[in-house]
């Protein structure tokens, strides 16, 4: 132990018996290594372990409201991203966490305010917002940064990616994979229209992370899209204007110290 002091841990997990029984062994190394395992979550613990796959990261993120705590995951899911751990590492992280030997990665949040004609909403997303037509209707979008107009977009929807979702839903669509040292935002298109009828840009653009990227629906038939942050879904109807941001908002990712970004990326997609 560092101090003196108790160290609080939260443990948080999905629903798998594999989670559930890495998190009983876990409490018991970790009390009987004089650490304290709240049975609710404490906002003020040192540490937040959460048990599962990069949906129960994010899950837990979105469910305590993005603390302020560094967060670890051991990987009982599929991918496995964001989960730096395996469930065989338990005796070799508390060593480690024990000697310092783990950096914080800085996982800056993609924040929208969502306008209709009566509210505004304010959403994060820690790997991406997506904008989609309801029903699969085609979108049009007026897109603009800051005040500059871009382009008509038409087609699907739009996905905007943050460093760290680049490698999520953004990958699949086409756009870059980045390096999360990097502040950026990546707007990615969802089946673009090219046609003589209508012209989106076919890759995806990125911007610095100063820039508000304004989005403004035209409707025809179908006045509702669908805003889906980190895989969660949300209708609204007749959304006038949807402003999207680098937000101060972070998740802080403990790694352990060997982890390299790259490696990482070829061991998973590769
Ligand atoms: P899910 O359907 O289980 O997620 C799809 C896959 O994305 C899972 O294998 C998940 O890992 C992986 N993933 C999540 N975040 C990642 C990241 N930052 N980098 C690399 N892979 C990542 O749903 P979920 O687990 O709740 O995750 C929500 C995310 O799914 C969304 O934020 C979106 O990015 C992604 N998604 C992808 C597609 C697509 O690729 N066509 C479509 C919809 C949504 P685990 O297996 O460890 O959970
Ligand atoms: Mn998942």
């Amino acid at each position: 132990m560092l101090d003196n002091q108790t160290h609080v841990i939260n443990i948080v997990t999905n629903e798998k018996p594999v989670s559930k029984e890495t998190s009983r062994i876990l409490k018991q190394k970790l009390e009987k290594n004089g650490y304290y395992i709240p049975n609710e979550f404490d906002y003020n613990a040192d540490l937040i372990i959460c048990i599962g796959g990069d949906g129960s990261f994010l899950h837990t993120l979105h469910t305590y409201n993005f603390p302020n705590i560094p967060i670890i995951g051991i990987n009982t899911g599929h991918l496995g991203f964001f989960q730096e751990l395996s469930p065989y590492q338990l005796d070799e992280f508390i060593f480690r966490y024990e000697k310092g030997d783990y950096i914080i990665q800085e996982l800056y949040a993609v924040g929208a305010s969502v306008r209709t004609r009566t509210s505004c909403t304010e959403v994060l997303g820690i790997n991406e917002v997506v904008i989609k037509g309801n029903k699969s209707r085609t979108v049009h979008l007026n897109i603009s940064l800051d005040d500059s107009f871009l382009q008509r977009f038409s087609g699907d929807g739009i996905l905007v990616s943050t460093p760290a979702g680049s490698t999520a839903y953004n990958y699949s669509l086409g756009g870059s994979i980045v390096d999360p040292k990097l502040s950026l935002l990546q707007i990615t298109p969802i089946a673009p229209m090219n046609t003589t009828a209508y012209r989106s840009f076919t890759s995806s653009v990125i911007v610095n992370p100063q820039m508000t990227i304004k989005v403004y629906p035209e409707y025809t038939f179908e006045n509702s899209l669908l805003i889906i942050t980190d895989g969660v879904e949300y209708k609204y109807n007749e959304i006038t204007e949807i402003s999207l941001k680098m937000s101060d908002v972070k998740a802080q990712l403990l790694r352990l110290k060997d982890y390299d970004f790259w490696n990482k990326v070829k061991e998973k997609f590769l």
